[in-house]
């Protein structure tokens, strides 16, 4: 009774001219900020949906097919992961490869979480994957010795100038790893975000962005996330930085992606400054 209930329901819905929460409602105001980045002649990708919570590679073509934006397919590897191992990761990439968008099928990737991700996947495996993300948003081990979570409400930091210090050189050691793209960047955790000016300083800003153009690592512009703020993504474009676009979502909804627009304007970007994923190529991470 409640699955007719709830099929009615959604019958209605679509009746009612509803959108499927897996695609992008067609506002005006999206609508509107589309058409002026297709007057810039980019073609937006999202490269951080994760194939989770309802998610499905089917509904993310239909996503990209409805709204132009394209679609590119994602999950976590990693101990403790969703993919924690190569038979994991064989799996989600044939299932991946099944979905068509447009008659073409979708880049594939992952979200790596152990620093020594690129010696725990099998090289023929890696070479199907067309991109690598990262985040630098799991640093050093809990008191239970699990990788710590930065995102954890718990975390709490003594000394915030010391421990940046210690983040920022993992920030550069994610970047010599053979990743795609840096998502988050400059991320701080809940309890240090009042402190960002003082923390992310130009210098590291600096230097952070020089590596990433160095080794051809594009730079995440998350919908919905804070980071990074516009100081660094006024220095990133200065420096010649590769920008992409993602979500990181939790389940099939669509993210409001006004962040996306925004940063096109703001930093009035141009075809040549998004990013195409540089495919993994080699287990060895760049030096
Ligand atoms: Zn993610």
């Amino acid at each position: 009774m409640r699955n007719i209930l709830l099929s009615f329901a959604l019958l209605a819905g679509i009746a009612c001219g509803e959108t499927a929460a897996h695609l992008y409602p067609q506002t005006d105001a999206f609508k509107q900020s589309l058409a002026k980045a297709q007057g810039r002649d980019l073609t937006l990708t999202d490269y951080h949906i994760h194939i989770r919570g309802g998610m499905t590679p089917d509904k993310a073509a239909q996503r990209q097919e409805q709204s132009g934006i394209r679609s590119a397919v994602l999950e976590n590897f990693g101990r403790e992961w969703p993919l924690s191992n190569n038979v994991a990761l064989a799996s989600f990439i044939d299932t991946c490869s099944k979905a068509r968008a447009n008659g073409q099928p979708l880049p594939i990737g992952i979200q790596v979480n152990d620093r020594d991700w690129y010696t725990q996947i099998d090289p023929a495996l890696l070479k199907r994957l067309d991109y690598v993300l990262a985040d630098t948003m799991i640093m050093g081990v809990t008191a239970e010795g699990k990788p710590r979570r930065l995102w954890f409400p718990t975390v709490t930091i003594d000394d915030p100038e010391a421990w940046m210090k210690e983040y920022f050189a993992h920030n550069l050691r994610i970047l010599d790893e053979p990743i795609s793209i840096l998502a988050n960047p400059t991320y701080l955790p809940p309890c240090i975000s009042n402190r960002y000016d003082q923390l992310w300083t130009e210098p590291r800003m600096r230097q952070l962005i020089e590596k990433a153009v160095a080794k051809g690592v594009a730079l995440e512009v998350q919908a919905g996330s804070a980071y990074p703020k516009p100081a660094f993504l006024r220095l990133a474009k200065s420096l010649g930085a590769k920008f992409s676009f993602g979500s990181n979502n939790f389940d099939d909804k669509t993210k409001d992606p006004s962040r996306w627009f925004e940063a096109i304007e703001q930093l009035n970007l141009l075809p040549v400054d998004l990013a195409l994923p540089k495919k993994p190529s080699s287990s060895t991470p760049h030096s």
